[in-house]
């Protein structure tokens, strides 16, 4: 059996969410892009009308809802601004180790006050030295007595310095590759992190992206989360939940692509008429809206099947992979159809443009998601 319809409740967090866009987001947008102004505002009225941290679970006193539900918000939050917006699926990604394999008291600990006051998190892989090679990354970890001690330093981490707490992948020896890592939760302010905003994105730029060092942090025992050498597996496994967010940022920066291809063609004129007459932009619209439709399709499957306990790397990996290329393409040429305004920043095609490109690189890039994808055929 197989059903299309959102459920009432899932309609409403959408409406919530788009109003909030509306109200909230799009507004700020262009300013925050230029000036790189993390949305510390917009995070406190996202908690305010509880729209953050909503998969937190139920049995912590959390909404406890599924990746298909958080993707609909997503979907149209990111129609506002997929810098501003950033904070709410980088929470998701912190939060996802802990809530796959955190035990009970790291669950009482870092998920239930993010019901409490506004929180970040962050979760950290990669490194300057290995991003797509998660399995190579070298902060490493050592026991000593009853505590760990880390030592390294991670990149490119979406929430790193504004995060109250951070998830971590570390080895006790590199030479061990995927089988020498383990996650680790931490708070961020522990003696001996110290962390700087890297500066100078294309897109995305009100987001949060910052370096994390790790000079002998001394973390209890407990701060493992689940089994020793067992982190790559988690990261993986947190991805497979991830990944179909990231189709759903895609498809609302697509849509809002779309939505302004529609207003702008039909108001801008060329010899004598409007451009909307021109079959060449028409189907360049038209291929936007299939490519859409394609996503939802793909996003909403694979986080589906999440939800439905059945989370399979290869469609995640398809709805990200789909969707982030799609995003690219559809923001491409919706700047092309703005023609030489949509090169301009007085335009809001160039920012979509820019902020889509992300999408093609974290959490794996395209090259990656495209090897998940043949390896699974191939073990099949
Ligand atoms: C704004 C931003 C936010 C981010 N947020 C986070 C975060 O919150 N947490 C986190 O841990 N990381 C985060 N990342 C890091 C991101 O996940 C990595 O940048 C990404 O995985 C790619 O790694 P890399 O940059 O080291 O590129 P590399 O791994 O060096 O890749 C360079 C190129 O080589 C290709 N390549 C590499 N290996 C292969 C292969 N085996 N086959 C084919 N092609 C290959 C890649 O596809 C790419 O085109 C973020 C990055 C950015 C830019």
């Amino acid at each position: 059996m197989i059903g299309f319809d959102l459920t009432e409740q899932q309609q409403d967090l959408k409406r919530l969410a788009r109003r909030f866009s509306e109200e909230e987001i799009i507004p700020r947008a262009r300013r925050y892009d230029e000036n790189e102004t993390f949305p510390q505002d917009v995070a406190e009225r996202a908690f305010a009308v509880g729209l953050m941290n909503l998969g937190v679970p139920r049995d912590l006193g959390g909404p406890g809802l599924g990746i298909l539900d958080c993707s609909l918000i997503l979907e149209e939050l990111n129609y506002g601004c997929a810098g501003i917006a950033n904070f709410v699926g980088a929470n998701e990604l912190g939060t996802l180790p802990i809530r796959l394999a955190g035990n009970d008291q790291q669950q009482r600990a870092y998920l239930a006050p993010m019901l409490e006051k506004l929180t970040f998190c962050a979760f950290a892989t990669t490194e300057p030295g290995a991003g797509s090679d998660v399995a190579g990354l070298r902060t490493t970890y050592r026991r000593e007595g009853d505590s760990f001690v880390l030592n390294g330093t991670k990149h490119f981490i979406s929430n790193g310095s504004v995060a109250d707490w951070i998830v971590v992948f570390a080895t006790r020896d590199k030479r061990l590759k995927h089988k020498g890592i383990s996650c680790f939760v931490l708070p961020a302010t522990l003696n001996g992190i110290s962390r700087t905003r890297m500066h100078g994105k294309l897109g995305q730029r009100a987001a949060d992206t910052s370096e994390i060092r790790f000079d002998d942090v001394r973390v209890p025992a407990d701060a493992l989360v689940g089994i020793e050498g067992e982190g790559f597996r988690y990261a993986m496994t947190t991805f497979d939940y991830s990944r179909p967010e990231i189709g759903a940022i895609a498809i609302g920066i697509s849509q809002r692509a779309l939505d302004e291809c529609l207003k702008y063609s039909r108001q801008r004129s060329a010899f004598g008429q409007a451009i909307a007459n021109f079959q060449a932009v028409q189907f360049m619209m038209a291929d936007m809206a299939v490519e859409i439709e394609a996503m939802r399709l793909l996003t909403y499957k694979a986080a589906w099947l999440v939800d439905q306990g059945h989370a399979s790397n290869a469609v995640s990996s398809y709805a990200k992979l789909f969707s982030a290329d799609a995003c690219m393409k559809i923001t491409t040429d919706a700047v092309q159809i703005f023609g030489g305004y949509g090169y301009m920043r007085e335009y809001p095609v160039e920012k979509l443009m820019r902020d889509a490109k992300l999408l093609q690189i974290y959490e794996g890039t395209s090259q990656i998601q495209r090897l998940v994808i043949a390896r699974h055929l191939l073990k099949a």
